[in-house]
């Protein structure tokens, strides 16, 4: 995530805080020693209530870490590997490489999180009961209340809160469809959030916090769509490989040529990216990527002197899926990435053939199998289509390397 900075490591996963964190450690310390505290626990002086309030949010912003952190200490344990956690202005994000993960998995996982906020819950109770000092007494007071709507507001059976996650793991179960499973529980969580913004429109007229439910509404609304848009684009992108779209006949321009020549041979088609490539050189030239070059300067400047080594292109492999492709694509901002076997060019794969193949399967809808004789019709006729696009590109353009 952009803006953040790491502040430790722990279990092996790194500890990181979004800039947004700082305003509302700063918001929430103010709001805290200037009217929560004065009000539930009068009679102390400016000072005292300015330490209560900065304790009491560190120490949130420490059960939301530990909430976080019980999330992915579960994904360890079930061998699925978590990169970092990262504390920004609504809470925490666990990053966690998840593609392929079972539902007990997931459910176990979602769970956890909301658990360890109940029990933090209890244990500041606890010592909110138990303790004399006014001091622990006041932030206990406060700590106990927010980590219980902390894991009542999670346990919200609506993706992606935790409860919407667990609510997806049982569908997933149940239909053995993470699209439709996710479809469900995202419907979930935009229901809570419509609630959210009614109940925060409502309050808007009593006068207090309106504005926050609202805010919240809006935000979970718009993360259970995205949320729900990267499962299927993950889901449908999983299903076929690179070795299925990618072009095993290429075309290699010689990187001795000149821009002009490039220009003056191909001007009518619609490529602009290119495979250069001769004995000493290997490159991928992108004239979408070229700044303005002066004619006479076009006669002069050659492909080699353009294009960007191999060498500095992460590649991707046959068996690797379009998914995999697709966030290389995304990572790298290149239009035609190498498809490598045993460190040896094999092809490669066009940006726009992996985009035309996604459209075409989202349109047709792979889940839904239509069999004839046990074979299945969308699968190949999407896979003829896509075949047919490509080769009649390539007729026109192939030159033997
Ligand atoms: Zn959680």
């Amino acid at each position: 995530m952009r803006g953040t900075t790491k502040i430790f490591r722990i279990f092996g996963i790194d500890i990181q805080l979004h800039f947004s964190w700082w305003l509302v450690f700063i918001l929430l310390t103010w709001s805290l020693s200037s009217a929560f505290f004065p009000y539930y626990f009068p009679g102390y002086s400016t000072n005292i209530y300015w330490m209560m309030g900065g304790v009491a949010a560190l120490l949130l912003f420490v059960s939301v870490l530990l909430h976080e952190l019980s999330h992915s200490l579960v994904a360890k344990a079930r061998k699925i590997k978590v990169e970092s956690i990262t504390l920004f202005f609504f809470g925490g994000v666990a990053g966690i490489n998840k593609e392929d993960m079972k539902p007990s998995s997931e459910f176990m996982m979602a769970i956890a999180g909301p658990i360890f906020s109940l029990l933090l819950a209890g244990i500041f109770f606890l010592i909110y009961k138990l303790n004399g000092n006014f001091f622990w007494t006041a932030i206990t007071f406060y700590l106990f209340q927010l980590n219980l709507i902390l894991a009542l507001f999670n346990l919200v059976p609506g993706f992606p809160l935790d409860g919407g996650r667990a609510l997806r793991a049982i569908l997933y179960a149940y239909f053995k469809d993470l699209k439709k499973a996710t479809r469900i529980a995202a419907s979930g969580g935009r229901f809570f959030a419509i609630f959210l913004i009614v109940m925060g429109i409502f309050s808007l007229f009593n006068g207090s916090g309106g504005i926050w439910f609202i805010f919240l509404g809006g935000f979970l609304y718009f993360i259970a769509g995205v949320s729900y848009q990267q499962v299927v684009l993950r889901d449908t992108l999983s299903k076929f490989s690179v070795d299925e779209i990618m072009e095993k006949k290429y075309l290699a321009l010689n990187p001795e040529m000149t821009l002009h020549d490039l220009l003056k041979k191909y001007a009518n088609k619609e490529e602009d990216v290119f495979f250069v490539k001769d004995k000493t050189f290997s490159g991928i030239l992108d004239l979408k990527k070229l700044g303005k070059i002066t004619s006479q300067m076009q006669k002069m400047i050659t492909l080699k002197q353009l294009a960007v080594p191999l060498s500095k292109v992460r590649n991707i492999k046959k068996k690797d899926t379009a998914y995999t492709a697709f966030k290389s694509f995304a990572e790298q901002g290149l239009d035609l990435i190498p498809v490598m076997e045993n460190s040896r060019l094999v092809g490669f794969l066009r940006r726009r053939v992996l985009m035309h193949r996604l459209i075409l399967a989202l349109k047709y809808d792979l889940d839904k199998d239509v069999s004839v004789n046990g074979k299945n019709v969308k699968k190949n006729l999407v896979k003829n289509t896509v075949k047919k696009k490509i080769k009649k590109k390539k007729t026109s353009k192939r030159k033997k390397n």
